[in-house]
């Protein structure tokens, strides 16, 4: 099995970093293991409160199941099915709030449900509630018509309305839907057009988060720095680079280390088995054709095995899934030829006039959805809510910790809470900040209207000029203004094989947001990897720059890039001649 660090380790073995060093011998108030979307939320939370965390990821910030979402900021109306109204009250007043306090990023989702009958499931759906909790998860998936939508669709909203933010859904008929998408099957006999939101940039946001939490002076967070065992009460961490190891402290101790929370507790010598998750896998097309029919609507219907699934454009690409499939958290998960073939025939199912080949897909990526672990027979049927677990860490006497099951992106900011809360309590400290409706990092003062836009290039452009100042805000929101200030006075010098980059823009990212391997650079502080725009040429060129920013020698900057590629190939099937996959 390949590991992505074979090219790398001889690289950098013996060389301390002084970041992993600090973590020995250290004391924080909390410890948070685990930096995707929810160790994140829960650190930005308690540093707000004047808690001082320290949050680690055995591996770069957001590179967990946080790199694998389908990028939908919804309520979930398919979770009514399962009787989740909870959830899906909680999940859609979240979307509510970061459409306001992140409106940058998250943005609002005209969402098209194709449908092909109009009674089909009616029977069936009262049934699945009535079972709730007694058979519930056993129950066999019926085909879902449009009256049974139209009711999901009143729930759906009437949890949303109280703070609406959204356009109410409609429906129409075959004609007008056969118009709005020519490629749409012609047994299509209604579409339902309802509102939800997407993150365009999920890495982006919780970047945000990041600085918003380290900007308070109580936050630290070192990456590639796995928690391994306990010892003298504290965490054992190892430097995933060197091999080097430290003990840190803490007051509390949280587990937020997604698909792999019984892992870590295993580690930290505690038996837990809360974790039942599923691998879902995506691909990304360059289809111009389905990009355009699509209009900037995401389709999201039944496939013809009763799962839910979609087709969204994004970044001028088209996003693909995703599948459910029992998976085994310790082993790494890519997306098989066996799901590709699943994809296109979801597209053929429902978008016959669409002709898809593997030639098309950019990238693909896959990951393990951390859900509880429960006796379904389908994996749809797996609870998509989240619960807290408190223990004591092993070879402490009395150190709180607690382990985090479960929890979308969505909910991020109402789980940090809810953790944050409970922390909190163990701390004999109170809330001194809500998170509701804080905005987030570019979301500051986010121009809100088109005359709005323009002032802030004309305050902000510097000598940058128009397109490009509008370009940097669209990319980072109004964070943009610092990136602007470190052009001003470094330049701004397009890069010679890819253009709307620059070199200093790539050496910020690389300084200011704690990127610390190439591939960081490459899959999360920018999108050229998931948007398909890497090619030989252009991960030279990066990891240049990035050599010249983070002081690499010859030597590491050659296994950067052959570990970035071992990765970019096997993880995401992406080839050297041009982001596309080799049939
Ligand atoms: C296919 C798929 C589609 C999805 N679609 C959506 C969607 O559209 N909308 C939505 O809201 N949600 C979606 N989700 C759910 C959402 O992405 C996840 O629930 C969420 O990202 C989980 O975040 P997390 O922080 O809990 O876990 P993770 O992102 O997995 O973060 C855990 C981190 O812990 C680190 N770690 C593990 N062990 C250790 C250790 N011993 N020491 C240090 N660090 C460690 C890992 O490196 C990792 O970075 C989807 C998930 C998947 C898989």
């Amino acid at each position: 099995m390949k590991t992505f660090d074979s090219a790398f380790e001889n690289n950098v073995a013996g060389k301390a970093r002084p970041e992993f060093l600090e973590l020995d011998n250290h004391s924080s108030d909390v410890l948070i293991i685990g930096g995707g979307i929810n160790g994140i939320s829960i650190m930005r939370d308690l540093s707000l409160q004047g808690v001082k965390v320290t949050l680690i990821d055995a591996g770069d910030l957001i590179s967990g199941a946080s790199a694998a979402s389908s990028h939908m900021i919804h309520g979930g109306i398919r979770y009514l099915e399962n009787g989740e109204f909870r959830l899906v009250r909680e999940s859609v007043q979240e979307r509510n709030d970061l459409l306001r306090t992140a409106p940058h990023v998250v943005k609002p989702l005209r969402t098209a449900v194709p449908i092909f009958s109009l009674t089909a499931g009616i029977l069936n759906a009262p049934l699945k509630f009535l079972n709730h909790g007694k058979s519930k998860g056993k129950a066999k998936r019926n085909e879902r018509g449009a009256l049974l939508i139209a009711i999901g669709l009143v729930i759906y909203e009437s949890f949303s309305r109280v703070n609406g933010v959204m356009p109410r859904f409609s429906f129409y008929g075959a004609k007008r839907a056969a118009k709005e998408i020519p490629s749409l099957h012609s047994k299509v006999k209604y579409m339902a057009t309802y509102f939800d939101a997407s993150v365009h940039e999920p890495e982006r946001l919780a970047l945000d988060l990041v600085s918003d939490a380290l900007a308070t002076g109580n936050a630290k967070v070192v990456t590639y720095a796995k928690a391994v065992g306990t010892k003298f009460g504290g965490v054992i961490i190892e430097d995933a680079l060197t091999k080097q190891t430290a003990i840190t402290s803490a007051d509390v101790v949280v587990n937020a280390s997604g698909p792999l929370t019984d892992i870590t507790n295993a580690s930290l010598g505690r038996e837990t088995q809360f974790m039942g998750g599923t691998k879902g896998s995506h691909i990304v097309v360059d289809h111009p054709q389905l990009y355009e029919e699509l209009a900037s609507r995401e389709l999201f219907f039944e496939n013809r095995d009763g799962r839910i699934v979609l087709i969204y454009p994004v970044k001028g690409r088209v996003l693909i899934g995703t599948t459910d499939i029992f998976a085994d958290p310790r082993q790494p998960v890519v997306c098989t030829e066996e799901e590709v073939d699943y994809f296109f025939n979801l597209v053929e199912h429902i978008l016959p006039g669409i002709k898809l080949d593997r030639s098309q897909i950019v990238f693909r990526f896959s990951g393990i959805r951390p859900l509880p672990k429960q006796d379904v027979s389908q994996p749809g049927f797996v609870s998509r809510d989240y619960k807290i677990d408190k223990g004591i860490l092993p070879s402490s006497q009395k150190t709180p910790q607690f382990s985090v099951v479960g929890g979308k992106w969505t909910t991020f900011r109402a789980l940090g809470e809810h953790v944050s809360d409970l922390v909190l309590a163990e701390l004999g400290r109170s809330r001194k900040v809500s998170t509701l409706g804080l905005q987030i990092g570019g979301g500051k003062n986010y121009p809100a209207s088109a005359q709005e836009v323009e002032e802030w290039i004309k305050e902000n452009r510097a000598t940058l000029g128009k397109t490009r100042t509008q370009a940097l805000l669209a990319r980072y929101g109004t964070a943009a203004s610092k990136l602007i200030e470190f052009l001003e006075l470094h330049g701004d010098t397009e890069l010679d094989t890819l253009s709307g980059y620059s070199e200093q823009e790539i050496s910020y990212l690389a300084i200011a947001e704690g990127a610390v391997r190439l591939d960081d650079l490459l899959l999360r502080r920018t999108t050229l990897a998931f948007s398909g725009l890497l090619n030989e040429e252009r991960v030279q060129e990066i990891a240049r720059v990035a050599a010249a920013s983070l002081g690499w020698s010859a030597e590491r900057t050659q296994g950067e890039v052959a570990r970035a590629w071992e990765l970019l190939q096997y993880r995401h099937g992406v080839q050297k001649a041009g982001g596309r996959i080799a049939i």
